[in-house]
C-alpha cells in the first residue's frame, strides 16, 4: 500500500476546502455547496440491502436467498444520460423519485444535492456494514462511493478494526483518479469497475466526459495493481479478492465495447475476469439520443460475446440482454 500517498490525499480532503477528489476537479467547497457530483459535506446513501442482481460470484444465487450486501450512495461524478439509477445519482435531491420528477435536468446547470438519499455519518456507515454482515450478506458492496472516498475510508478502517470480515467490493464507473483510489489500497478486496467507453466522442456525448477513456484505463490499472486477478473460494463459489471489469454493450455498439475488450486483453491479460453487460435499456434522458433509445439486440450482444471468445478470455460472466430492467432496485423503498 502506498500509505504516504493515501494519507496525503486523505489529509488534503476537507468539506471546507475545494474538492478535487474526482476527475471533474470542480473545486466545490462542499460545506457551502455540493459539487458537480451532487455530493455535499456529508455522505448520503439511498439504499442498503442484500442485492441479488450482481455477478454470481458476488450475489451467490446458488447458495440460497442471501445476496451481496449493497450500499447505494447518492450522487455520481460521471452522470450518464442513460443512467438506470438516475433517481439516486443525478436528479435534484428534492425531486428525484417523486411523481413530479422532471426526469431531466441540465447536467451542468444544477448545483444542489443530487439523488434520493439520507445523510449518514462515518460511524453509521460502519454500523451498516456490520448489520449487513450479521444479516448473512456475502460481501459489502459499495456502489458509486468515489465522491465520498475519504469518509468511506474512515468507515472501512473502523469496520476492519472492529471485526468486519466480509470482502469489500468497490463498485464504480471507473471515473476516478488514481490518487483517490489509493485511499482504498488495502481496504478494498474486490474491484468491480465499469469500462464504459474507449471512444472519447461517445464518452463526451453520453457522459460529458471526453477524458473518460484515459481516466478509466488509468483507474482500472490502479485497481488491478491493488488486488490482482479474481480469486474465487472454491467451496462457496464466491469471490474473495481481485478485479472484475464490466463492459457495457450500448445499442449499435456506440461505446465501442469491442475496443474495451481489446484493451483489457492487451493491457491486463486474458486471465482478467470480464462481465459482459447486456442489461442496457433506455432510461433517464436516453430518448433525447435516438441512436441509444432502444435496447441492445441479441445480435449486437452476440457479436460482442464472439469477440470476447476470439480474444481468448478465460473467465467471464454473461448477462442476458435486457435482464436488468426489472432488477433495478426501487430506491423509493426504504
Ligand atoms: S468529487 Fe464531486 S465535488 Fe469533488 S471534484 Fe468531483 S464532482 Fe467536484
Amino acid at each position: 500500500m502506498n500509505s504516504e500517498n493515501a494519507m496525503d490525499a486523505e489529509a488534503a480532503w476537507s468539506p471546507d476546502a475545494p474538492c478535487f477528489l474526482c476527475p471533474r476537479a470542480c473545486g466545490a467547497v462542499r460545506s457551502r455547496r455540493p459539487g458537480r457530483c451532487g455530493g455535499g459535506a456529508a455522505m448520503r446513501v439511498a439504499l442498503i440491502q442484500q442485492h441479488h442482481g450482481e455477478e454470481p460470484v458476488l450475489s451467490g444465487p446458488a447458495l440460497g436467498p442471501r445476496g451481496s450486501g449493497t450500499i447505494f450512495f447518492s450522487g455520481c461524478a460521471l452522470g450518464c444520460v442513460y443512467c438506470q439509477n438516475h433517481d439516486i445519482s443525478i436528479e435534484p435531491a428534492g425531486t428525484a423519485g417523486s411523481a413530479e420528477s422532471p426526469h431531466r435536468i441540465e447536467r451542468d446547470g444544477w448545483d444542489g444535492l443530487r439523488g434520493l438519499g439520507r445523510e449518514i455519518g462515518v460511524d453509521d456507515l460502519t454500523a451498516a456494514m456490520f448489520e449487513l454482515q450479521l444479516s448473512g450478506a456475502y460481501n459489502i458492496n459499495l456502489v458509486t462511493a468515489g465522491h465520498y472516498a475519504p469518509l468511506v475510508r474512515q468507515a472501512l478502517l473502523l469496520a476492519r478494526e472492529h471485526g468486519l470480515t466480509l470482502p469489500v467490493v468497490w463498485n464504480s464507473s471507473s471515473y476516478e483518479t488514481v490518487e483517490t483510489l489509493r485511499l482504498l489500497d488495502g481496504l478494498v478486496d474486490i474491484y468491480l469497475p465499469d469500462l464504459r467507453y474507449l471512444d472519447a466522442t461517445a464518452a463526451a456525448r453520453y457522459s460529458g466526459a471526453p477524458d473518460y477513456p484515459r481516466v478509466a484505463t488509468y483507474a482500472i490499472c490502479e485497481m488491478r495493481r491493488q488486488v490482482g486477478d479474481l480469486v474465487v473460494d472454491e467451496s462457496t463459489g464466491l469471490a474473495k479478492s481481485g478485479i472484475i471489469v464490466r463492459v457495457l454493450a450500448l445499442p449499435g455498439d456506440m461505446g465501442r465495447a469491442d475496443l474495451a475488450l481489446d484493451w483489457i486483453a492487451d493491457t491486463l491479460g486474458t486471465d482478467t475476469a470480464v462481465s459482459l453487460m447486456g442489461q442496457y435499456y433506455p432510461a433517464y434522458r436516453a430518448a433525447e439520443f435516438p441512436e441509444i433509445n432502444r435496447g441492445v439486440t441479441d445480435g449486437e450482444y452476440g457479436k460482442l460475446f464472439d469477440h470476447f471468445e476470439e480474444l481468448g478470455f478465460t473467465l467471464g460472466f454473461a448477462q442476458a440482454v435486457g435482464s436488468s430492467e426489472n432488477g433495478t432496485p426501487d430506491f423509493r423503498q426504504k
